[in-house]
């Protein structure tokens, strides 16, 4: 059995496949947060704030401002960012 690293989305909360060679998502390092690649697709206009307040509460936990698009919709950053 080849062995395995997961790491939970911030948005669906599942556990996605992050190492040994197979990446279902990213870490967003100014969250300090990991987010699968269905949701990263799914919110990539920004995630209504009324589906994230489990997600606002674990930045509140990190300490971090989410950032607020012209829609109100919190925006994901970007890896670089
Ligand atoms: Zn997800």
């Amino acid at each position: 059995m080849r062995p395995t690293v997961t790491e939970p989305c911030c948005i669906c909360r599942k556990d996605f496949d992050f190492g040994f060679g197979r990446y279902d998502g990213r870490y967003i390092a100014s969250w300090e947060l990991f987010i699968c690649h269905v949701c990263d697709g799914r919110f990539s206009g920004g995630i209504p704030v009324i589906r994230a307040k489990e997600l606002l509460k674990q930045l509140g936990v990190a300490e971090v401002e989410p950032e607020i698009n012209k829609k109100g919709h919190i925006s994901i950053p970007s890896s670089n960012s």
